[in-house]
């Protein structure tokens, strides 16, 4: 297009019909200290206020109370009368007192003739925009929140798999700083902590074939070194910005791994040495019925007393396995009552010198005290600290117990000069089913020292172990004194 002649642009009606024409901009003429002093048609359509409302008031009364606080008006006045122009986004108040957003631009205007100085304000509403722009705002507010606050560890990938956003258990989970995030190729990541490639190679085939499998199983080292399964749920998100995006939620499953896995292995475990007295219970069974049926009675009373042994043996397992499920799950009380420590500690020494006969059991120590807690239970703890003591040493070794008490507290050690016990296995001697590599060829279940923790521990007490292999070992117990001297 060519340019207009100026002479049509210099022609006053042009202006006229600038200012009173338009439907949707606003106009508004002011003299130089920010009075109206004349507004069109579309502003007082747009603000729903009368002539008689603004001719000859300070255009400030247009502004949001906030704003005016703020000395925006004075702001842009002093602007347009030094530049020539301003420019703003602001709320104007409405006649009802609705804020509406607006983008206003002013321009001063000279009047040669007269030597007057005017402001010539041009104002569109921007609400509808502003609005949708806020709700946006707010939506995205919305998602960061519920993804800063999902635990899973949630990630999502672009098409070369730069790391487009993830949230905070992500970073937590591998310890990375938010700002390592945008450089850092996901590939060599996930090397360092997913050992066989087996989510990296998933997911290529993920974004190839425009397909999430359901659920990938995969175990990934945390930032501590700790191994961790994971169940990671895929799903490709709408191509966006012109990429295929992969939105991956990492479910930590380990702890029910690890449940599955303390249930086989409790099973197994019950398979396993349950199997063997009962098969022996059966074969004596077998070879009783044999011998009766070939008219030799006189030779049943071998067999009879191995069935029973191996039968006894079973029961007294069978036990142990229930005991440690209810002690486990919590299902157990305490029948507390208060008694004198030392006669309790005599009564299981006793007894089980009663069964190991050749074996010299001692004690030494001030044992006494009166006690609350549940006698029975504790008389379990020193008979299974003992029977270790036995069974893991020498006949000829002499085991010794000694008791200290202080003001708060009472320590029992049960030593041996047995075997002792590994560095490596210390820290598990006390777990459910854990035995000692070289204690294996003993018969054990694994569980007297699992117990006896339990039962410390709802005393409020704790349990320990001192050992040096070859040299023999010390398991202690330690329980409050609660006030019930007498
Ligand atoms: P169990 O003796 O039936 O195997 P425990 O829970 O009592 O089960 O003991 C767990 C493991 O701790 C044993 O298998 C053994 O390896 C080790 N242990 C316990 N007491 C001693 C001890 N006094 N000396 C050496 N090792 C011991």
């Amino acid at each position: 297009m060519n340019a207009a002649p100026a002479k049509v642009f210099s022609g006053i009606d042009f202006y006229r019909a600038l200012f009173d024409n338009p439907k949707k901009n606003s106009v508004l003429l002011l003299d130089h200290t920010g009075i109206i002093l004349e507004t069109n048609r579309a502003f007082l359509l747009s603000f729903g206020y009368d002539e008689a409302d603004v001719i000859g008031k300070d255009f400030a009364m247009l502004f949001s109370d906030e704003d005016r606080k703020r000395d925006l008006p004075m702001r842009e006045i002093a602007m347009v009368l030094d530049e020539g122009q301003s420019f703003d986004n602001n709320y104007l108040v409405n006649k009802n007192g609705v804020l509406t957003w607006v983008s206003g631009e002013s321009v001063l205007i000279t009047n040669a003739a007269g030597g007057g100085k005017y402001i010539l304000k041009v104002i569109q509403n921007i609400h509808v925009q502003k609005e949708s722009e806020h709700a946006i705002t707010r939506l995205n507010t919305f998602n960061e929140d519920i993804l800063r606050g999902i635990e899973d560890a949630v990630l999502v990938l672009g098409d070369d798999l730069r790391i487009l956003k993830a949230n905070r258990s992500f970073t937590q989970l591998f310890a990375l700083a938010e700002e390592q995030l945008s450089t850092m190729d996901f590939r060599s990541f996930m090397r360092t902590f997913d050992g066989n490639d087996g989510l990296y190679t998933t997911i290529m085939a993920t974004l190839e074939s425009r397909s999430c499998p359901p659920k990938i199983q995969v175990d990934l080292e945390d930032a501590g070194g700790n191994k961790r399964n994971f169940d990671v749920s895929c799903a490709r998100m709408d191509e966006q910005e012109g990429e295929n995006r992969v939105l991956l939620i990492f479910h930590d499953v380990t702890a029910q791994k690890s449940f599955e896995r303390q249930r086989e292995d409790i099973l197994n475990f019950v398979a396993h040495e349950l199997r063997n007295p009962l098969t022996n219970v059966i074969l004596n069974v077998e070879l009783t019925g044999q011998l009766l049926g070939e008219g030799k009675p006189a030779e049943v009373t071998g067999f009879i007393d191995r069935a029973r042994v191996n039968a006894q043996r079973l029961k007294k397992l069978i036990n142990e396995l229930y005991k440690s499920t209810r002690l486990i799950s919590g299902n157990f009380d305490l029948e507390s009552t208060v008694f004198p420590f030392g006669e309790m500690l005599d009564e299981a020494i006793d007894a089980i010198s009663q069964i190991h006969s050749h074996r010299r059991i001692t004690w030494k120590g001030e044992a006494g005290v009166n006690v609350l807690g549940d006698r029975d239970k504790l008389i379990q703890v020193i008979t299974n600290y003992l029977t270790n003591a036995i069974k893991y040493s020498d006949d000829d070794q002499p085991i010794e117990v000694t008791v200290d008490i202080t003001d708060h507290s009472l320590t029992v050690a049960v030593t041996d000069h047995g075997r002792g016990i590994p560095p490596k296995d210390q820290p598990f001697i006390f777990n459910r089913f854990f035995r000692a590599e070289k204690t294996k060829n003993l018969e054990g279940l694994g569980i007297g020292l699992f117990l006896s923790r339990q039962i410390i521990e709802a005393h409020q007490g704790r349990t320990w172990v001192e050992s040096a292999e070859g040299k023999g070992s010390t398991f202690y117990f330690n329980i409050p004194l609660h006030e019930v001297e007498g």
